[in-house]
C-alpha cells in the first residue's frame, strides 16, 4: 500500500470503530479536528461549528440484521393506514398540505379526550422537542436527568438554553425530590430513555406541582407499553407539556408524526415556532396515515399488547442466563452481564446478525439497549446470548 492509502485506510477504520462503539463525541471531535484542517468548515457558522449533533441509531444498509437498536415497532402499521396512504396518493399532492393539520388534530382530540386547541402536531416527536427548546427554554435553565435521552443536550446547546443535568439514584430512579431546586423548566422522558424505568404518576405530579413557575415537559415516547400518562393533568396545570410520538405503539417511524398535548398558550407558543421555521412540516400523506392510526385502536391494543407480552417472556429469560434488567415500562430493555462486557456483547451480537444499542457513556457503559422484536427475533436473540455466554 501506498502512503496515501494506508493513511486513508487506517481513517476509514478509526471512524468505522468509533461508529461501532458509539464512541460519538470521539467521532465528531475527530470530524472537526479533520475538517478544519482540510479548511473545509470555512463557511460554518460558530454556531454549527460548534454543536455535538445527536447520532442516531444504525439503519444499516450493508446486509440484513434482526433490528434491536432503535425501538421502533417490529409489526407494520394498521391496514387502515395503508389505505388510507393509499387513497391519499393523488392528484392533490400537487397542492400543499393542511398547514394546521385541522382533521389530524380532530382525530387526536378525540383520542386523547382534549379540545383540538390543546393539540400540536410536529414531524416526530424530536421536531416538536427541538421547537420546545427553541420556543419555551431558549436563555433560560432547565433541569433534566444525567441519564436521559441524548437528545436534550444538543437541543440545549443548538437553542442556547442552560441546563443542568440532574443525577438520577445508583438504581437509575428518578427522585421528584431532586427537582425542587431553581429552575426555569423541567424535560423528562417517561418511561425515561434509555433505562426504560417508569416513574410513578404521583411523582410527575409532585414534580409539575411544585414547579408551577415553570414549563415541565413530559416526554411520554414509550408510555403505552405500561405506563400512566400525564395528559390527565393538563386541565389542572397549565405549565404542562405532554409529547406523544406515533413512532414507536402505532408502528409509524417512518412517518414522522409526533404530538405535544398542552393547554392552549402553549400550543400557540409552539405553531409561533412552527410557523417561523416551515409552515408544511406534515405532508397530506403522513396527516391521511395518522388520522387513519389514530381511529384503529383495536389494531394498536392488539399489537401494543403483544409487544408488552414479548417484553416479559424475555426479561423472564434473561434473568435465567444471569443478566440484570431493570424494570421495563418500555418496548425496550436495558440490561446488563455480571461477567460479560456490554461493549463485547454489542460487537458479538453484531457479528451473529442481530442490532442493539450501546451507549459508550458515563455510568451506562456496561449496558445494552436491547428493542422488543417478534417473539422470533427475541427467540433468536435469546439463543444467540446462550451460545455467547457458554
Ligand atoms: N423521545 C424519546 C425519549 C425517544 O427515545 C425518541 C426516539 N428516539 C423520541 C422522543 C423521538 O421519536 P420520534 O421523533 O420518532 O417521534
Amino acid at each position: 500500500m501506498d502512503d496515501r492509502k494506508e493513511i486513508k485506510y487506517n481513517l476509514f477504520s478509526l471512524f468505522s470503530n468509533l461508529i461501532e462503539f458509539n464512541d460519538i463525541k470521539r467521532y465528531n471531535q475527530l470530524m472537526i479536528m479533520l475538517m478544519e484542517t482540510m479548511n473545509m468548515n470555512r463557511f460554518f457558522s460558530d454556531m454549527i461549528k460548534n454543536i455535538e449533533p445527536y447520532v442516531p441509531g444504525e439503519q444499516p444498509k450493508d446486509k440484513k440484521y434482526i433490528k434491536l437498536n432503535t425501538n421502533e415497532s417490529p409489526y407494520p402499521p394498521s391496514p387502515e393506514v395503508i389505505e388510507a396512504i393509499r387513497e391519499a396518493a393523488n392528484a392533490d399532492l400537487r397542492l400543499y398540505p393542511d398547514p394546521d393539520c385541522e382533521g389530524l388534530k380532530i382525530a387526536a382530540a378525540e383520542y386523547y379526550g382534549l379540545k383540538k386547541e390543546q393539540i400540536f402536531v410536529g414531524n416526530g416527536s424530536d421536531e416538536i422537542l427541538a421547537f420546545c427548546f427553541g420556543a419555551f427554554y431558549s436563555g433560560k435553565k432547565v433541569l433534566f436527568p444525567d441519564v436521559s435521552y441524548s437528545f436534550y443536550p444538543v437541543y440545549a446547546n443548538l437553542f442556547n438554553v442552560d441546563y443542568e443535568e440532574v443525577p438520577v439514584s445508583d438504581s437509575f430512579e428518578i427522585d421528584a425530590a431532586d427537582y425542587l431546586k431553581e429552575n426555569d423548566g423541567i424535560i423528562m422522558p417517561n418511561p425515561n430513555a434509555p433505562t426504560s424505568i417508569f416513574l410513578n404518576i404521583e411523582e410527575i405530579e409532585k414534580i409539575i406541582k411544585k414547579n408551577q413557575d415553570s414549563l415541565v415537559i413530559i416526554d411520554e415516547a414509550y408510555i403505552d407499553f405500561g405506563g400512566i400518562s400525564a395528559v390527565k393533568y393538563i386541565e389542572k396545570y397549565p405549565n404542562l407539556l405532554v409529547i406523544h410520538t406515533m413512532s414507536k405503539s402505532r408502528s409509524l417511524a417512518g412517518l414522522r408524526v409526533g404530538f405535544a398535548l398542552g393547554n392552549k398558550t402553549l400550543i400557540d407558543g409552539l405553531e409561533r415556532m412552527k410557523n417561523s421555521f416551515n409552515s408544511y412540516t406534515i405532508d397530506r400523506l403522513a396527516q391521511a396515515g395518522a388520522i387513519a392510526a389514530l381511529k384503529d385502536t383495536l389494531y394498536f391494543e392488539e399489537t401494543r399488547n403483544k409487544v408488552i407480552l414479548t417484553r416479559d417472556n424475555t426479561v423472564a429469560e434473561l434473568i435465567q442466563l444471569g443478566f440484570k434488567v431493570l424494570d421495563s415500562k418500555s418496548n425496550f430493555i436495558f440490561i446488563s452481564h455480571k461477567s460479560f462486557k456490554a461493549a463485547d456483547l454489542f460487537q458479538k451480537l453484531k457479528e451473529n446478525g442481530i442490532l442493539v444499542r450501546y451507549f459508550n457513556k458515563p455510568r451506562i457503559d456496561n449496558y445494552l439497549r436491547v428493542s422488543i422484536g417478534t417473539d422470533e427475533e427475541m427467540g433468536y436473540f435469546i439463543d444467540t446470548l446462550k451460545g455467547i455466554l457458554c
